[in-house]
């Protein structure tokens, strides 16, 4: 194991049954012939580098779609015992020999985009499920013996109510999933909704309503931990926890990034290419990753902050301190350790982080 670096292993897996109007996430219409020769270039891929692997994760698109491949893909991969391995999963795929020959395959924690349990929400969000899809999503999943389960939740719908928000987070908790994401629906150019324009809570309602999903999610037994991710210390995600705390990871497939050896690079957006290419990249998109605006960027988007610690291996605790003075206390934390950003703070991010570190 000498010299070989232990990263993260991302895959993208850009195929999905059809495009909901929200989604701007690179991805096409699934076959399982195009399919097939990704999972292929995807093994060849990871061949290419030397990394021993301490957390895997299957994004997308919808990764699930692949699940025959997944053994070995895996396999293709050093991966160190104990390792998480993460499937994103729509929950209309869910079926008991899907989620079971994906636990044979190693795979430990499933991330279903459950969106709501409202049913009309799910209309609204064009969704291939239904509620009772999600219900038998995470109960087949239990029995297939999976006990890490994320469910992803969308808030800032038209009309949603507070009300609308804890019956989704309610059931998700009595159903015993163990992580929640909770995204801000946001209208993104070249989609659907960008046509459509359905009217949205305006930035005060939509403040209210992740303050709300916040404070009742926490009530649930689902701690903040990150802008949009909510866990016991447990469950959270060890894989997402290396994006933002600035720890390298090699991505794998078309529009797939990666930061390894010191460097960022990435992976044209094009399928056909990269079944074609034996080895493929755009080149370095940055390599000086790291520097002191990145790392604070990253862990300011954790509840845990940044530390005083951290601060002085870049020179700026000073600066940092005096900074975070001048914010309000409703916006941001200090502590003795060091600083982080309040529920309030998080959604006004992108300010907050420049007022402290530029
Ligand atoms: S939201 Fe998920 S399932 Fe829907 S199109 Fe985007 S990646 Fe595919």
């Amino acid at each position: 194991m000498n010299n070989v670096s232990v990263v993260g292993l991302y895959i993208h897996v850009p195929f999905c049954l059809s495009k909901c109007p929200y989604c701007d996430f690179y991805s096409v219409r699934y076959s399982a012939e195009q399919a097939h020769a990704y999972a292929e270039a995807v093994i060849r891929n990871i061949r290419h580098y030397s990394a021993h692997y301490d957390t895997v994760y299957f994004g997308g698109g919808t990764p699930i779609l692949l699940y025959r491949h997944i053994g070995s893909i895996l396999s293709s991969a050093d991966i160190a015992d104990g390792a998480e391995i993460t499937v994103e999963a729509n929950p209309c795929m869910a079926e008991p020999e899907i989620l079971e020959a994906l636990h044979k395959a190693g795979v430990n924690r499933l991330s279903f985009g459950v969106q709501s349990m409202n049913a009309d929400e799910l209309v609204f969000l064009g969704r291939r499920h239904t509620t009772e899809q999600a219900v038998s999503a995470v109960k087949n999943s239990h029995s297939a013996g999976f006990e890490n389960i994320s469910a992803d939740m969308i808030i800032g719908l038209p009309g949603q109510t507070e009300k609308k928000i804890s019956y989704t987070a309610e059931r998700l908790a009595e159903l015993g999933v163990n992580h929640i994401s909770a995204y801000i629906l946001k209208i993104e150019e070249n989609t659907p909704f960008a046509v459509s324009r359905p009217e949205l809570p305006d930035d005060d309602r939509t403040a209210e309503l992740y303050l709300y999903t916040v404070k009742r999610l926490a009530e649930l037994g689902f701690p903040q931990y990150e802008i949009s991710n909510f866990a016991e210390q447990e469950f959270r995600s060890r894989h997402n926890l290396r994006y933002w705390r600035c720890e390298e990871y090699i991505g794998i497939g078309a529009a797939a990034h990666s930061y390894y050896n010191g460097k960022r690079f990435c992976t044209p957006r094009d399928i056909a290419s990269f079944i074609q290419n034996e080895h493929q990249i755009t080149g370095i998109t940055d390599d000086h990753p790291g520097g002191w605006e990145e790392y604070a960027m990253l862990k300011l988007r954790l509840t845990e902050g940044i530390t005083f610690a951290e601060a002085e291996r870049y020179g700026r605790r000073g600066e940092l301190i005096q900074k975070a003075a001048k914010l309000p206390e409703r916006l941001v934390s200090v502590s003795g350790s060091g600083i982080s950003l309040t529920p309030e703070g998080f959604l006004v991010s992108n300010s907050v982080i420049g007022e402290l570190i530029f």
